[in-house]
């Protein structure tokens, strides 16, 4: 096998075209070409920038809320710290910094990182090594207790399938090989309706509109607030996504900070959807964890104190230290930034079944 154009070309030359889920998941994952199985994706340098990446104060701040939760739990003597996708390990580095300085705290993390890239785990081992974490592929590996759970950018990453409505009913988008000499990739709808009954959930929905479904985020969020509900503990998932029923294509491109064609180069560029979190949410409520909520980015950063944490960097910044921090606060927080785009699914659970 060449590349992961080859892969797929073969794959839909010899299936027929595939869900957009399985060519998602070859895009970011393929272990030999996957997108994450590369190491300079994150950062100004990289393709995208999370909000650790922009500023210490977004892992110190969840510092802050570890520190209020362990508090909350009781102060367990052991407890599990995991981060799915912690991508460079800057968020846990910046974290445990302000944990450490919290007596008892540090010993009683048990730290576990959900990672599936050989190349970005080298990268966590090298910035988190002090704290002796341990690595894993499924949430399901790690062993059981008390949780406090963080994933950032990590469900918009999951594979998602697309339906659309046409005149009879809801067909599959796939992807298929248009143009017959050159196999480009192209976007086609199902032969057959789909057999799951999307008219019952969405019966006005026009012509043209498309759903998105993560049957692996809806797992994963299962899983989380299974863990919750049988052993207590809280979870933060941040990502950009929407509160209310989105009918559009979501399904982007972003390489060298633009997007691109979702279509071309597949595993050279960040393939990701925004995340639906109503369907989140009502996982969690269905689970009936103790708290389910949803808040923006910027809401969850001001209830943690990052006006005070501007105000405390800056005291002892110098003058292009001051622009930077000010302006780390406006892309965090700032309204049509990412302080609204980004939403947090809190999941709290303290009554243990
Ligand atoms: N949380 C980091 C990185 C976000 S990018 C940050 O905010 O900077 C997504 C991360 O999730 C990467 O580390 C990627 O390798 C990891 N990842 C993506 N899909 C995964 C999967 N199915 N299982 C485990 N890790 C995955």
């Amino acid at each position: 096998m060449l590349s992961l154009e080859d892969y797929l070309q073969r794959r839909i030359l010899s299936k027929g075209p595939i869900p957009i889920s399985e060519y998602m998941q070859a895009c970011l994952t393929h272990p030999k070409f996957g997108y994450y199985m590369g190491e300079h994706i994150f950062g100004e340098e990289g393709d995208f920038v999370t909000s650790p990446e922009i500023s210490q104060m977004f892992g110190e701040l969840l510092g802050v809320w570890v520190v209020s939760q362990w508090e909350l739990m009781g102060k367990p003597k052991h407890f599990y710290l995991i981060e799915l996708g912690p991508g460079r390990g800057t968020l846990l580095a910046d974290l445990m910094r302000v944990v450490k300085s919290q007596k008892g705290l540090k010993d009683a993390i048990r730290l576990y990182l959900v990672e599936l890239s050989p190349k970005l785990r080298e990268l966590q081992k090298s910035v988190l090594s002090c704290y002796n974490p341990t690595w894993s592929y499924q949430l399901d590996q790690i062993p059981h207790g008390p949780t406090l759970l963080i994933a950032n950018e990590f469900f918009d990453a999951l594979p998602i399938r697309q339906f659309q409505r046409v005149k009879a009913g809801w067909h599959e988008r796939l992807i298929g090989l248009g143009d017959r000499k050159q196999h480009l990739f192209e976007f086609v709808l199902s032969r057959f309706p789909s057999a799951i009954n999307l008219e019952r959930f969405f019966p006005k929905a026009l012509e043209g509109s498309i759903i998105e479904v993560s049957s692996s985020s809806n797992f994963y969020l299962r899983a989380i607030s299974q863990r919750l509900i049988a052993y207590s503990g809280s979870a933060l998932i941040f990502d950009y996504g929407y509160i209310e029923d989105k009918l559009v294509d979501t399904f982007q491109a972003v390489k060298n900070h633009k997007y691109t064609s979702v279509l071309k180069n597949p595993g050279q560029s960040d393939l990701s959807a925004h995340v639906n979190f109503t369907t989140l949410k009502k996982i969690g409520e269905e689970i009936s964890l103790g708290r389910v909520e949803v808040v923006t980015q910027r809401e969850f950063l001001y209830t943690y104190g990052i006006e005070d944490r501007v105000k405390s960097l800056i005291d002892t910044a110098t003058r292009e230290q001051v622009s930077n921090i000010l302006l780390a606060h406006q892309r965090l927080t700032g309204l049509n930034q990412m302080g609204e785009l980004f939403k947090v699914l809190i999941l709290e659970n303290r009554e243990v079944e």
